[in-house]
Order: structure tokens, then C-alpha cells, then sequence
């Protein structure tokens, strides 16, 4: 193999870099009036409200470079960030992206990191609008901001779940959180052993799920398309059980989750009795996700009911009656912000 030709940041300088990095970005929203070049972007909200969420990832806490390949941890920046502006029901627009970066990080290294910001933007249809670019003393800092724009009445907040109404989730749970696992078992087995082969085999789904992951886009389409309007609404990325309880307590309700409906794939399934780890367990604290969890009215139970994506895993109870997990077996245990184990 040819070495990889390394390009110092210092030969570019600051503007050299942040014309570099950025300059094959197209615009593709109308309301991109001004985007990068100038000491600010200017946005057209097209009489919409603006949505706006942030997110800080920092080396070390919430990225391991020696699993994650730049390219995904970018595309992943991105996506973590429109999964926010989706679960509000809002259409993402824009984002900007800040970096800080120590001196170890080439222009080779940065291109790996921007073409996956770029494929981020190109599958979602956001344009890269600004950002930021320093040095920092110790390893890599990325910074997202996203901006989106809703109908004032198409807004889905936490704080909106009813008694009576179903709580749903898109997707499976617990599949990102066993793909890190494998993924930190490989790094440990490489530190000790680095001449022994990483065993990744028929684990594709899961990794993909941890260091590739997609919002659900297309979720919103199909709310629209069958004039559906959930009453309250999230992403999933600290886990199932700390996340309905950022619903049920912003809306003042109690909930029941039931076991048995929770959504765990096949793979996640086995992944999870190979580490000696309760699937349910996973999928109740596993993070990043990134599935939404919302809860609807019961009458609009039809409109979901003949499609795979969506599970209905519970119901919302009177906020006395707390948040409680039924299992299999009928017994009930209250779900807790680190969630419940079955070995407890
Ligand atoms: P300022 O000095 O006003 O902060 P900069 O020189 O940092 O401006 O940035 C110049 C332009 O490049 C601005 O439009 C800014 O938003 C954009 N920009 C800077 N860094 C990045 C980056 N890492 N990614 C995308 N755009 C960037
Ligand atoms: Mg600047």
C-alpha cells in the first residue's frame, strides 16, 4: 500500500483550512440566503417557527477514535442533531459545525471527518451554513448546532401525553448500545493482543447501529401523510427508561411499559445473552438509539397498526399511579432513570 500522503494544518492556516474543508458544500434549501463566508448566515424561517438544538462531543467522553472512524463520527455529529429537530415534528434546515483539533489531526484526518458531515447533509438535505475552527490542547471537539423550521401547530413537545394515550416507539431498542459493547470488547482484546483478528462477524447491524446511525426522517412524512399528530414526542438517546420519564414527568403523567412489547431485534437478542446481559435490560438503558418515542391518542391507533416500524409498548397512566414496567410474568416494577434489571 502507498502511504497515505499527510498534510499538516499548519500548511493551509485557519482560512486555507475552513476553505478546504467546506468548499464542496452546495446549498440546497431555498431559505440558505447567506451561508458561509461572511460573520453570519442568513436564514429565511419562511413565516415557520425555528427550531435549534445543540449538541457538544468531545474525544475521550463521547467518541473513542480508535473505533470510530472520522467519517462516521461526522455523518453521526450530524444526524444525532437533526434526530432532535425531527422529534419536535420540524424539518431541519441547516446546521453549523464548530471544531477544535490539537496538532495531531491532519487535513487528510479533517477530510475523512467533513466528507462524512457532507453525506450527512446530502442524505438529509441540509445545507452546512457556518461553524467554527480552532486548536485545542488534547484532541478532537465537534460541536453541532441544527436549525429547523415546524408550523407553529405541527410542534411536538415532551410535556403533551395524555391518560389514556399509547406510548410507541419506531425501530428496536438496545442494538447501538451492544454494537459499543463489541466495539470496546475488540479495543480491549486489540490493547492486549493487537496481532489477534477482531471477531466482528454477523454483527454489522449493531455496529451500524452505534457508529452509523439515521434519524427517522421518514417517520415525519408518514405523520403528515396520515394526519397524525402525536401528543408528545422525543429521540431516544439515554435509553428508553430515563427518556419516558422525561415525558411522563414535563406532562405531569404516570406510565405502563410491558415487557413483552418492547422491540429488540434478533441480533441485539443473541448479542446480548453472549455478554451475559439482559436483553430487556438493554434495551430499557442501552443509549443512542436515536428510534423516536412519542405517545398518540388511542383513536389513532388504526393509523399506525399495519406498520412494522412502530411498536405500541405501553399506555399513560395517572401520574399517582407512576411509572412502572410490567414484565412477562405480570410482576410490576417502577422504571427508574438507570432503568430496571432483572437481576435485581
Ligand atoms: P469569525 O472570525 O467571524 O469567527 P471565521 O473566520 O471563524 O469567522 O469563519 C469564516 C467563515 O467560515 C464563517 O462563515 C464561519 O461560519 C465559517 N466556518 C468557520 N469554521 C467552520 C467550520 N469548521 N465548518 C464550517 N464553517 C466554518
Ligand atoms: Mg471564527
Amino acid at each position: 500500500m502507498e502511504p497515505k500522503q499527510t498534510t499538516p494544518v499548519s500548511q493551509l492556516g485557519e482560512f486555507g483550512l475552513i476553505e478546504h474543508l467546506t468548499k464542496n458544500f452546495q446549498h440546497v434549501n431555498a431559505s440558505t440566503l447567506k451561508g458561509i463566508g461572511d460573520d453570519a448566515a442568513v436564514l429565511d424561517s419562511e413565516g415557520k417557527k425555528t427550531v435549534v438544538s445543540t449538541d457538544l462531543l468531545i474525544e475521550g467522553i463521547h467518541f473513542d477514535l480508535m473505533y470510530t472512524p472520522l467519517k462516521h463520527l461526522g455523518y453521526k455529529s450530524v444526524v444525532v442533531n437533526l434526530s432532535d429537530i425531527y422529534s419536535m415534528n420540524a424539518e431541519p434546515k441547516q446546521i453549523t459545525v464548530s471544531i477544535a483539533i490539537s496538532s495531531r489531526f491532519t487535513v487528510e484526518a479533517l477530510d475523512e471527518l467533513y466528507a462524512g458531515i457532507e453525506l450527512a447533509c446530502k442524505n438529509y438535505k441540509v445545507d452546512l451554513v457556518g461553524g467554527d475552527t480552532t486548536s485545542s490542547l488534547s484532541g478532537l471537539i465537534i460541536s453541532v448546532t441544527a436549525i429547523g423550521v415546524a408550523n407553529a401547530e405541527d410542534l411536538v413537545y415532551r410535556n403533551g401525553a395524555k391518560e389514556g394515550d399509547l406510548v410507541c416507539v419506531t425501530g428496536d431498542l438496545g442494538a447501538a448500545y451492544l454494537g459499543l459493547q463489541i466495539l470496546e470488547r475488540e479495543k480491549r482484546i486489540y490493547l492486549e493482543h493487537p496481532e489477534v483478528q477482531p471477531e466482528l462477524e454477523n454483527s454489522d447491524y449493531l455496529i451500524g447501529k452505534q457508529l452509523k446511525p439515521e434519524a427517522r426522517k421518514e417517520v415525519l412524512k408518514f405523520f403528515k401523510d396520515m394526519n397524525l399528530k402525536p401528543t408528545s414526542m422525543m429521540d431516544l438517546s439515554d435509553g428508553l427508561s430515563s427518556d419516558i420519564l422525561h415525558i411522563c414527568k414535563q406532562s405531569g403523567v404516570g406510565c405502563e411499559l410491558f415487557e413483552a412489547q418492547i422491540p429488540v431485534s434478533e441480533d441485539a437478542y443473541h448479542m446480548a445473552l453472549k455478554f451475559n446481559l439482559d436483553p430487556i435490560t438493554c434495551a430499557l438503558n442501552g443509549g443512542e438509539d436515536y428510534e423516536l418515542l412519542f405517545t398518540i391518542e388511542p383513536e389513532d391507533e388504526t393509523k399506525i397498526a399495519d406498520e412494522d416500524t412502530f411498536s405500541i409498548i405501553g399506555i399513560i397512566t395517572k401520574k399517582e399511579t407512576g411509572c412502572v414496567l410490567v414484565t412477562r410474568s405480570n410482576n410490576r416494577h417502577v422504571l427508574k432513570a438507570q432503568g430496571w434489571n432483572h437481576f435485581e
